[in-house]
């Protein structure tokens, strides 16, 4: 393997041996509250890696660009270069996490609609919320940009919601990232879609995403393997690993 290109807090990425493409490694760390929370456990980088290749596959047959390729072990997945806008994208479909806390709301709380909401990509400055406006004017998209990942983030919740429903799952919200595909110029969605960056709930409101860690809620890589065997079913796939 060359040398680490970037490491993160729960993936590194290495250079693939073609120009244009990375390999996306998936480790076994979990960490929660910008890193002050951290821990290993033993076969999360797996469960993630299968659970973002199921989504990421499932996303390209329903037409929705992204910089996935193909997962190239139980781990790692290879993907195509790309640089990544400076902000998160995230859409709520009921009430949790930074939105209740913000607002006073009650865990679970209905929305009218889903709530979509970006935030600055700096670790730093603990990705605070950012109006669309204050995004242009400071340059970190485009307009264009700025209204096709506003269409894509509203798309892919959608889709997602579906697929998420089939697997007798509420999508509560998550996280998206877009960048620039190096090779071609095109916006498709980069980095992961797993348990790590949204929330999943059973009817009964248990929960089977990274809240189990941030908030010692019970069995994290229990919960993220039900998540997998659950889209195995719902894709027809059998249940690997
Ligand atoms: P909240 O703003 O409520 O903390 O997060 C909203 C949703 O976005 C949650 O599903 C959360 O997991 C995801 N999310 C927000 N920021 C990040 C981040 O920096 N990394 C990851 N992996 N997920 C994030």
């Amino acid at each position: 393997m060359s040398e680490a290109f970037y490491s993160g807090k729960a993936k590194t990425l290495y250079r693939a041996t073609e120009p244009g493409y990375l390999v996306m490694d998936f480790r076994d760390d979990v960490t929660a509250f910008n890193g002050e929370k951290h821990a290993t456990l033993q076969c999360k980088g797996e469960l993630n890696c299968a659970i973002n290749t199921l989504v990421m596959e499932y996303l390209e047959s329903q037409g929705i660009a992204t910089h996935f390729v193909r997962q190239l072990d139980a781990h790692s997945t290879l993907v195509k270069a790309a640089r990544v806008l400076p902000v998160e994208c995230i859409f709520r479909n009921r009430v949790a996490g930074s939105f209740m806390k913000k607002y006073g709301l009650g865990l679970g709380d209905e929305l009218a609609h889903p709530v979509y909401e970006y935030c600055v990509k700096s670790d730093a400055l603990g990705d605070p919320l950012i109006a669309p406006g204050a995004i242009t004017a400071l340059g970190m998209l485009t307009p264009e940009q700025l209204e096709w990942t506003g269409q894509e983030t509203a798309r892919i919740n959608r889709v997602l919601g579906e697929l998420f429903a089939d697997c007798d799952y509420q999508l509560v919200d998550g996280k998206l990232e877009f960048g620039l595909l190096e090779e071609s110029g095109e916006l498709a969605l980069v980095d992961e879609f797993t348990p790590d960056s949204c929330r999943l709930w059973s009817a009964q409101g248990e929960r089977f995403d990274k809240d189990l860690f941030r908030e010692d809620l019970g069995d994290l890589v229990g919960g993220y393997r039900e998540v997998h065997r659950r889209l195995c079913s719902a894709l027809r796939q059998p249940v690997e690993p």
